[in-house]
């Protein structure tokens, strides 16, 4: 069978090179960073489709994903759970990813459960990954496939499609350099994890453009955000960031007080117009990048996707 190169070990590639190897593919994976260096480690790793378009493949990608983190969630070793998430909105903006959940798994959110000032809000019943656990998971799940992984940066795809490999481009932000698209730039997203003192309400405001608020409960911190600045290439956490985050999130969630910072982190969200799942035209370069703040929310069903683009090119070569 076509041997496989997976370019990338963040959220995408991993769940893209678990699908094709668990299909009987020979696949290998070449990452210039492992897994706990990419930007998918910086992520809080919930089920939200955020920044992620266009909105109607993003919404079909994110209920194939949640249909299969169900299955994960049930499984302590996955680091996946479901939690109760509160998304703050107002009338007029777009909602329609509660439609893609399970009537049960969604509702409007009560008066007293919304914090100070907003009007209106949905509770869901989303899955939470938790990143330390999980991209290992899928690692180690990668490796009992029979599956190999190599740190090193690749700077041209040509003399893998020489050898005879399908290539799979899950570089997200790295496709701007290796393929030359010039559309997927950076969002940054600065995250501060506090210590866990009592019950808070994992939730986001994400309805204005520099406003970004959320609060994620994980087993072992709270993850506090965000920040959302395109083409920004700063990979460092700043104290200015985290100073505006602990202010926004205060105000969502009073509970939190005045929390211990354990850590900030910086990390840059490989937006593009479109995200890009797709068999590229001539050549047998599978491209699945550009999942902007959704990479998790839509892993599985990107995954799907590129899988399904190898089977046409498996039967029907180009
Ligand atoms: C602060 C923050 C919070 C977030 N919260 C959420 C959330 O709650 N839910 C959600 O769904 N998403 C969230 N996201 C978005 C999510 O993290 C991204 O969409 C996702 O990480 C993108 O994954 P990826 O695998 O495509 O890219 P990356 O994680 O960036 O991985 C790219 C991989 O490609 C490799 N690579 C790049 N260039 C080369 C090359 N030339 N050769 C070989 N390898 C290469 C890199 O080393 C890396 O392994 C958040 C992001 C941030 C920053």
């Amino acid at each position: 069978m076509q041997p496989i190169t997976v370019l990338g070990a963040g959220i995408s590639g991993l769940a893209t090179a678990v699908r094709l190897i668990e299909s009987g593919f020979p696949v290998r994976i070449l990452t210039k960073e492992p897994p706990e260096q990419t930007v998918s480690a910086v992520a809080a790793a919930i089920w939200f489709p955020y920044e992620a378009e266009p909105v109607d493949k993003a919404n079909r990608w994110s209920a194939e994903s949640y249909h299969e983190f169900i299955k994960l969630a049930g499984l302590p070793e996955t680091g996946v759970r479901m939690v109760d998430f509160l998304v703050l909105t107002r009338p007029g903006l777009d909602n329609s990813w509660k439609d893609e959940l399970p009537a049960d798994a969604v509702r409007e959110a009560r008066p007293e459960e919304l914090p100070a000032g907003y009007e209106m809000g949905y509770m869901a019943r989303v899955p939470l990954a938790e990143t330390q656990t999980y991209l290992p998971y899928l690692l180690e799940r990668f490796r009992k496939g029979s599956g190999e992984i190599t740190v090193r940066e690749v700077t041209a795809v040509e003399p893998l499609l020489e050898e005879g490999h399908i290539v799979v481009n899950c570089t997200g932000l790295g496709a701007r350099q290796l393929f030359g698209d010039e559309s997927v730039y950076p969002i940054r997203g600065q995250v501060v994890k506090v210590k866990k003192t009592g019950p808070v309400q994992s939730m986001v405001d994400s309805m204005d453009k520099g406003r970004l608020g959320y609060i994620i409960e994980r087993s072992d911190c709270i993850v506090l955000g965000g920040t959302d600045y395109g083409h920004d290439y700063n990979r460092q956490p700043t104290e200015e960031d985290t100073q505006t985050i602990l202010a926004r999130c205060r105000q969502l969630e009073r509970r939190l007080g005045e929390p211990v910072i354990l850590q900030a982190l910086a990390g840059l969200r490989p937006k593009r117009p479109a995200i890009r799942c797709e068999k590229e035209e001539g050549r047998n370069v599978v491209h699945n990048y550009g999942h902007g703040g959704a990479g998790f929310t839509v892993s599985w069903g990107c995954a799907d996707e590129v899988r399904a683009a190898i089977l046409r090119i498996v039967r029907w070569p180009a």
